[in-house]
């Protein structure tokens, strides 16, 4: 694995495997790299003969009360992974190389980036939709590998392809989970004790709107509150939001027929976690 840190570094050589023919596969990442992580590398393998992974803490996509700070890093353990992961290259820029001082450019998706996790983190998306832009023009990648783990982001990236004609195909790979159904997260290292266990009663709280839409039910609002309760009534837990919309499109939705996503996100113990379940036609994905 060849580990590059400089943006002129990772243009050369990927333009160079792109004259040689090469098919480009790129997982772009926060680092501390989980088996979540990993499985899209594998995703990446077989869709292409590239893979190369980006690892930087963007902090344009965190807000001023948020974990920039103490967002969990681990140089040595992720070269070890995406080694042994298959990555071809590895791009590790030096912080201070992604945004210059005066760096006053921003590309933000109308709408869709203030609804679900933007409500409560204004601005996250822009930051997200700005470095991945970046990250885009730097590598140019035939195939981007993203995580429905993330669900929102990868539609609002998907538009922001579409809408700026970006030349990437958008690749969305399924949740890796613990064994006890918590979505894998880098996020998850600070999860002790008890608030581990809490921790489960996202993914209980779709599973059981999940449930209520395959016996049938399709009032968004009679699930939802059911779903919602179970939150409510779990103690240390905060509920951020849990919600259902057509996917990829992200609007309200009066039922849900079609393809739809139900996504939450719950604070305890400082840390805030999302999850999602997309359900087309009473199948899971
Ligand atoms: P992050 O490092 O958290 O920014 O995530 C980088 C990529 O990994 C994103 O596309 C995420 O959606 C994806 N990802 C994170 N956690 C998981 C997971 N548990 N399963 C699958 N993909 C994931």
């Amino acid at each position: 694995m060849e580990i590059i840190s400089t943006v002129d570094g990772v243009r050369r050589k990927m333009e160079a495997l792109r004259c040689a023919g090469k098919r480009i596969a790129f997982v772009p990442t926060m680092g501390a790299l989980h088996d979540g992580h990993l499985s899209l590398c594998r995703r990446a393998r077989k869709e292409a003969d590239i893979v190369i992974m980006s690892i930087y803490v963007n902090p344009t996509q965190f807000g001023p009360n948020e974990d920039l700070d103490r967002y969990p890093r681990d140089r040595e353990g992720d070269e070890r992974k995406a080694g042994s992961a298959g990555v071809d290259i590895l791009f590790y820029p030096d912080a201070a190389l992604m945004y210059e001082a005066d760096h006053r450019s921003w590309v933000s998706v109308d709408e869709l980036g203030s609804i679900l996790c933007g409500q409560s983190r204004p601005g996250h998306f822009r930051g997200v939709t700005t470095i991945v832009a970046k990250l885009l023009n730097i590598v140019r990648p035939h195939d981007l590998i993203m995580g429905q783990k993330d669900a929102q982001q990868a539609a609002i990236i998907q538009r922001m392809i579409r809408d700026l004609n970006f030349d990437t195909r958008l690749v969305l790979a399924p949740i890796i989970r613990e064994t006890d159904g918590l979505a894998m997260s880098s996020r998850n290292v600070y999860l002790r004790g008890e608030d581990r266990h809490r921790a489960l009663i996202l993914h209980q709280s779709l599973t059981l709107a999940e449930r209520l839409i395959e016996r049938g039910e399709t009032d968004p609002n009679t699930i939802l509150d059911q779903a919602r309760s179970l939150i409510q009534n779990q103690e240390g837990v905060t509920l951020d939001y849990l919600e259902i919309r057509s996917y990829p499109g992200l609007q309200p939705v009066t039922n849900t027929e079609g393809r739809v996503l139900i996504a939450g996100a719950i604070l305890l113990a400082d840390v805030r976690l999302i999850d999602n379940i997309i359900i087309e036609q009473g199948s899971k994905q």
